[in-house]
């Protein structure tokens, strides 16, 4: 695509980035398919291809944001769909995280808007406060009816009780079994800690188990996904998981940072890229970037322990964007539920986003709704025991939709292996009719 960035703004490395971004795109369409919003809304402006073109406008000329923009940008998922289907390798991510920001430099948000974003971005990154508001929710349910809409869907994903706080998310250094193999840091993160802290403790029992010894980092927290998917400040965050992650480094050393949150774990991988322009973090930075991994890629180069349980349950393995599109770790979590005994299903249209993509479903209910009954209808045609998914958005959206336990791939190689049995499948609850398999295309089924 032609472009005409001033020469001054091209010495900035984001708008450098952009336009060469914007340049990379030959306008061919193949992405519009395979677009989430596109294929629900039907509407130029929310494929990739029109959203590039109204980046492009809006960059270039480095115009404030105009509501036009604003509204198609805010309805994008950042599932990066578009990046794997685009035959021309357009770095679709960098583009909407820079327009995301200029947006937040340049536009004025309605007030009960700015309030939202706000409250999203001071309660989620913090494990305290958010299990606080949490709490707190519980009492707001009974104000819910005259709540707005987006309150009204933040409450609604809120669980009814909020698990203690796992010891293991503290710093400390959990031992390998046996030789050791490995030493690795495990990014204990934020929400996911707070809703779902088994999931951690899977993912270290799993890993000690396996001959590493886990590292929980003093001073590493939150990615800064949120915020940053938020248009805002986030570097703040990822300087603290680098100084962390790279104090360890030097102490003891570190194969692998490894995440079980495949949204925390794109942002993560993108270290490098975000601080590529700054001397005291660029090194430190890619060095993170470099070793970081997802937990079912590293487990894959560990390989899996034989189970010593019975599985054999019908898993449908829901391929979180993050993982497949971010990361580009498609076959990894679906090979090592296999080897541990499971009946793995593929689930149709499995490149489409559930709905979640960080705070989106908080922010666009709407839409998210749409997203996760195609995706909970999708996922009832394979007639599963359990749902699998490798990301705590994707984990929680799904479950608001479907009475099937929804799991971290995790917990289920945890328990193959050795761990102990997961609580949701104690009470194992099959769909109560499973729909009849509608046609599909799976554009990223590998064979
Ligand atoms: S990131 Fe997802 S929602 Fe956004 S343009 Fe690309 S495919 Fe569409
Ligand atoms: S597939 Fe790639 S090159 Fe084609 S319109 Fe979409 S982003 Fe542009």
């Amino acid at each position: 695509m032609k472009t005409e960035f001033a020469p001054d703004l091209l010495t900035k490395p984001d708008f450098a980035e952009s336009e060469h971004v914007v340049r990379t795109c030959v306008h061919c369409g193949f992405c519009t398919a395979t677009c989430p919003t596109y294929v629900l809304l039907g509407d130029e402006l929310d494929s990739p291809r029109g959203r590039i073109y109204l980046m492009k406008e809006m960059l270039e000329k480095n115009k404030p944001a105009d509501e036009k923009t604003v509204k198609h940008i805010d309805r994008c998922l950042s599932c990066l769909s578009c990046m794997s289907t685009c035959p021309s390798g357009v770095n679709y991510m960098h583009l909407v995280d820079h327009a995301r920001h200029h947006i937040e430099e340049t536009y004025k948000r309605p007030w009960a808007d700015r309030q939202l974003r706000r409250l999203l971005a001071t309660v989620l990154p913090y494990p305290a406060v958010f299990r606080a508001a949490l709490r707190a929710g519980s009492l707001g349910r009974l104000f819910s009816r005259v709540m707005p809409e987006q309150l009204r869907a933040i409450l609604a994903m809120a669980p009814h009780t909020v698990p203690r706080a796992s010891p293991m998310d503290k710093p400390q250094v959990f031992p390998a079994e046996g030789a050791r193999v490995a030493r690795v840091a495990l990014m204990t993160g934020c929400a996911q800690q707070v809703l779902q802290p088994q999931i951690n403790e899977a993912t270290i029992r799993l890993l000690t188990r396996h001959g590493c010894d886990v590292v929980v980092a003093k001073g590493g927290g939150c990615c800064g996904a949120l915020t940053h998917h938020l248009g805002m400040e986030f570097e703040s965050f990822a300087r603290a998981n680098i100084d962390a992650w790279t104090r360890e480094m030097q102490a003891g050393g570190l194969d692998a940072v490894v995440i079980n949150a495949s949204g925390c774990g794109t942002t993560v991988k993108e270290y490098g890229f975000t601080f590529r322009a700054d001397p005291a973090y660029a090194d430190k930075a890619a060095s993170v970037s470099a070793i970081t991994k997802d937990i079912s890629e590293f487990m894959t180069t560990l390989g899996l322990k034989p189970p010593i349980v019975e599985t054999g349950q019908r898993v449908a393995y829901h391929s979180a964007c993050s993982l497949q599109h971010g990361q580009r770790v498609r076959r990894e979590p679906r090979d090592l539920l296999v080897a541990a005994g499971f009946d793995v299903a593929d689930i149709p249209e499995s490149h489409l986003c559930c709905g979640s993509a960080g705070t989106y479903n908080l922010l666009q209910p709407e839409i998210a709704v749409q997203l996760r009954d195609r995706k909970v209808a999708n996922i009832a045609r394979t007639g599963p025991d359990i749902i699998a998914a490798g990301n705590i958005g994707c984990i929680t959206q799904i479950a608001t939709g479907t009475q099937t336990p929804v799991l971290h791939t995790v917990e289920l190689l945890d328990w193959a292996t050795g761990g102990p049995k997961p609580k949701a499948l104690e009470r194992l609850v099959r769909p109560v009719s499973a729909m009849p398999m509608a046609e599909s295309v799976d554009v990223f089924a590998e064979t």
